[in-house]
């Protein structure tokens, strides 16, 4: 485990990022998830099970979601999606999973946070076949400037991440470039993908300015503009931090 939860929340106010999303990968962190965001009026929390840790996702698995989901502070349902990198859980077993998740954002009327590695089409495909909750987003947008495209024209979020700042990602950025302001979300998935000139630490939301930054100068945009836009896009995908 990595700081205690007030110093990550200290060190974030300290650089103005005062509101975190918690996203859970497994049955217990998700349950972590949801008890932190109890605990911290700064922290919502996200539920599910990651796509490759759904071998052994089951129907009680489900139906605990779907009870953690109708929790307040709980606004998301996510990651959820599609890993091909990996190949340790079959891709229809991750399909299955998906349309379970996708299923219980709607009822709980939260957003669906999506994991899409090597999976843009079938994510897509799938989305449109059970039909997508009203607030839908790609988190560590990983597509090139077609996939960011076909995002656009469906009205899903595309939340950008510490690769936006690595030298090699010249296609991230052409794709962050054809996406409106009112689309666009900035995260860590702390502690991996940390931004430049930290890559290699771990990584952490007091980080996210880098982000913010180096995603503003692909949109041909100022920081303070994207750091507006992503504060306004998160209340409205997340829902309202205001007690
Ligand atoms: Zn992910």
């Amino acid at each position: 485990m990595g700081l205690p939860v007030a110093e990550v929340i200290a060190a974030a106010r300290s650089v103005g990022v005062r509101r975190l999303v918690t996203v859970g990968d497994t049955m217990a962190s998700s349950r972590w998830c949801a008890s932190t965001a109890a605990t911290y009026a700064d922290v919502f929390a996200a539920v599910a099970v990651h796509p490759n840790e759904v071998n052994d996702f089951t129907a009680a698995d489900a139906d605990e979601l779907a009870s953690l989901a109708t929790l307040p502070h709980v606004r998301a349902i996510g990651e959820t999606g599609l890993d091909y990198y990996w190949d340790t859980v079959e891709p229809a077993i991750q399909q299955a999973a998906f349309r379970t998740h996708i299923e219980i954002a709607k009822s709980a009327g939260k957003a669906l946070v999506i994991h899409d590695r090597n999976a843009h089409d079938d994510v897509l495909r799938i989305l449109e076949e059970v039909g997508p909750p009203e607030r839908t987003v790609f988190h560590c947008f990983s597509g090139d400037v077609s996939m960011s495209k076909r995002c656009v024209e469906r009205g899903y979020y595309m939340s950008f991440s510490g690769t936006v700042t690595f030298k090699n990602a010249a296609a991230l950025r052409e794709a962050a470039n054809a996406v409106p302001l009112e689309l666009v979300l900035v995260e860590t998935d702390a502690p991996f993908l940390t931004p430049m000139p930290y890559r290699g630490q771990p990584n952490s939301p007091y980080l996210i300015p880098y982000t913010v930054r180096a995603l503003a100068d692909a949109m041909g945009v100022g920081e303070d503009e994207v750091a507006a836009a992503t504060a306004a896009n998160a209340e409205r995908v997340f829902g309202s931090w205001a007690p």
